[in-house]
């Protein structure tokens, strides 16, 4: 299913069986020749920002793109690169693009008394790998700096997941672009570590 979110409303576009299950049980009017041709120009006008878009603020225009070819190995083999200390100077280890990303999918769970003391009610709740408490142990936090803890989401994301799920954990929708306050693309940080798949 996609979505294309007009001023007043959301047009469903729906591309699969399951698709128009869910799209059955929604609520809505069917759209407008005026509404489908909004949603068209407004994808059309992102699609030519994406296009567009300088590479590195080095003035060339060839747009977002994600080299895949042995990215597994790339990432996995330069965990010691220079890079990650770099965006880990930027990076406010917020979450957000943790909450926005379709297959993130950690969570925690807390204990929450009532305030009479007579009972606790066990909650699950969101979690992200960039807070200080998500590995924490008995030993201290697995990931205690911020440069540990994107260096893990990306490899998880786009290296681990391969091991784990047999497919990469990202989906290339540019949620955690868009949502980063700072302004951290994950096109951009795969890409300054470099095509190279390091040897021994
Ligand atoms: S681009 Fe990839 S990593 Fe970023 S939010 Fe989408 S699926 Fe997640
Ligand atoms: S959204 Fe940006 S600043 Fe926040 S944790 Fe992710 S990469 Fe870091």
């Amino acid at each position: 299913m996609g979505l294309s979110e007009l001023e007043e409303h959301f047009l469903i576009e729906v591309g699969s069986r399951r698709g128009a299950a869910i799209a059955a049980r929604v609520q809505g009017e069917e759209p407008t020749s005026g509404e489908i041709a909004r949603a068209r120009m407004a994808t059309r006008a992102l699609e030519k920002r994406m296009r567009d878009r300088p590479l590195h603020g080095d003035g060339r225009t060839t747009g977002r793109w994600l080299e895949t070819d042995h990215l597994r190995d790339r990432l996995l083999g330069n965990l010691e690169h220079p890079r990650w200390s770099e965006v880990a100077e930027r990076c406010l280890a917020c979450a957000n693009c943790t909450m926005v990303c379709p297959t993130c999918f950690c969570t925690t769970v807390e204990e929450v008394p009532d305030l009479s003391g007579d009972s606790v009610t066990r909650m699950r709740r969101w979690e992200s790998c960039f807070t200080w408490e998500h590995s924490y142990t008995a030993a201290g936090p697995v990931h205690p700096t911020t440069q540990s803890r994107y260096r893990q989401w990306l490899t998880h994301k786009l290296a681990s997941w391969h091991d784990q799920f047999g497919t990469s954990g990202c989906v290339g929708c540019g949620r955690c672009i868009t949502w980063c306050p700072v302004g951290i693309d994950l096109t951009e940080e795969v890409a300054a570590l470099g095509n190279e798949v390091p040897h021994g």
